[in-house]
């Protein structure tokens, strides 16, 4: 066995776990007091008011999901039946189904080695004359080189959606991911950095999409215009779906926006400590940490090590398993799986990407989290390593 030499202690150490302000009831009983839970409330608007100040949108709404901001924003992005949508393979399945539900194709181009984002210099490959949209997937909080994706965006005239799922409160040459497509899609999942259990935002960043985001937002209705008096009754305008959350949700997200950059301050002094600590690991050539462009400043969403096979990860996860700690990998290539191949087209050779897959280890990371924690799921991984 991998952990004869060392006792054996096991501790409950999580992936990931909620960490409360310790406000989030008291804004509830407000919501509740206040006779008011369903979407658009107080809660709503304040939340959408902070997410707009912080990124510098034009308008931001809550979602329920990131999965619902990023169906809003492919509805907005016009994709019509055999559009194309360029992303890359290594990114959660909502970012692709948001587009094949509008009949649009996802083509999947490979990740840069470094940051496991999207290849800038693989998209031009990618465009054909059915090509509309980027979604560029910024990575564990890591922002995707924008420059670069923004110049081709209008070289060919397409319209950006960031997936920014994993994205608040990190930035690009000192601007705020989400602020630089058109669209952009965050999400408040419980195993995100803010979270609300479930719960996303879309942030418009173009003015000429307000109105429609709206009525999608309104299931298809003006009614928003209606209640800013600009229209004497509402009615069924466009299409459109039930994307709000509850003003409950929102008086929790309400609560950890407040927190927001406390907790991001504690996920990186984790995320620090880890990287730290497995220094000595690279130079021996055992891992290979994240590597944190000089442009790029992140929100510690996620620490993973990639390590040099299958085998090996598989004996770090069983090792930190035997000992109570949770830790994981990470996504199926998209162009792989059998949706993607009967939904989507691949562009060129995903290398990178089929490389990487297997081999990556994400280790635990909440905000609350101890130095002791971290420090013991350290000590397991060199251990697994020896
Ligand atoms: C979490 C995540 C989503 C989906 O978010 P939900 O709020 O759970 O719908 C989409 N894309 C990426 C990259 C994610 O990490």
């Amino acid at each position: 066995m991998l952990s004869q030499s060392s006792e054996h202690i096991v501790k409950n150490i999580p992936f990931s776990k909620l960490s409360a302000s310790g406000e989030e009831l008291m804004y509830i009983e407000k919501a509740i007091l206040s006779g008011y839970i369903i979407g658009d409330g107080h809660y709503t608007k304040l939340c959408q008011e902070w997410l707009k100040e912080h990124l510098g949108a034009a308008k931001v709404l809550l979602t329920h999901s990131c999965t619902a901001a990023l169906e809003m924003a492919f509805i907005l992005a016009d994709i019509q039946p055999g559009d194309e949508v360029i992303m890359p393979s290594y990114t959660f399945v909502s970012t692709a189904n948001a587009v094949v539900l509008r009949g649009g194709v996802p083509v999947f181009v490979d990740v840069r080695p470094d940051t496991l984002n999207l290849d800038e210099a693989k998209i031009k490959a990618a465009v054909t004359t059915r090509t509309k949209a980027i979604a560029p997937v910024h990575y564990a909080g890591l922002a995707c080189e924008m420059t670069a994706i923004l110049d081709l965006a209008e070289q060919y005239g397409l319209k950006v959606v960031e997936d920014a799922a994993q994205g608040i409160c990190s930035k690009y040459a000192g601007q705020p991911i989400g602020s630089f497509g058109s669209l952009a899609a965050f999400s408040f999942h419980g195993t995100k950095n803010i979270v609300s259990g479930e719960g996303g935002a879309i942030a418009i960043n173009d003015l000429s999409l307000i109105e429609r985001a709206e009525i999608i937002w309104e299931k298809g209705t003006n009614r928003s215009q209606f209640f800013r008096g600009d229209v004497d009754k509402y009615t069924w305008v466009d299409i459109g779906s039930s994307y709000l959350p509850s003003d409950i949700l929102a008086a929790f997200l309400w609560s950890q926006l407040q927190d927001a950059d406390s907790i991001t301050q504690r996920r990186i002094a984790i995320w620090n400590r880890y990287h730290q600590a497995f220094e000595p690991l690279e130079k021996k050539q055992k891992v290979r940490r994240p590597i944190i462009p000089q442009k790029c400043q992140h929100n510690a969403h996620i620490y993973y090590l990639l390590v040099d096979s299958l085998e090996t990860r598989t004996k770090i996860l069983s090792n930190l398993k035997h000992h109570g700690v949770q830790a994981t990998f990470h996504y199926v290539p998209l162009h792989s799986a059998p949706a993607g191949r009967k939904y989507g087209r691949q562009s060129g050779e995903l290398m990178v990407t089929e490389k990487i897959c297997d081999r990556i280890v994400r280790l635990p990371l909440f905000a609350n989290m101890t130095s002791e924690e971290a420090d013991f799921i350290i000590s397991l991984v060199h251990e697994s390593l020896l």
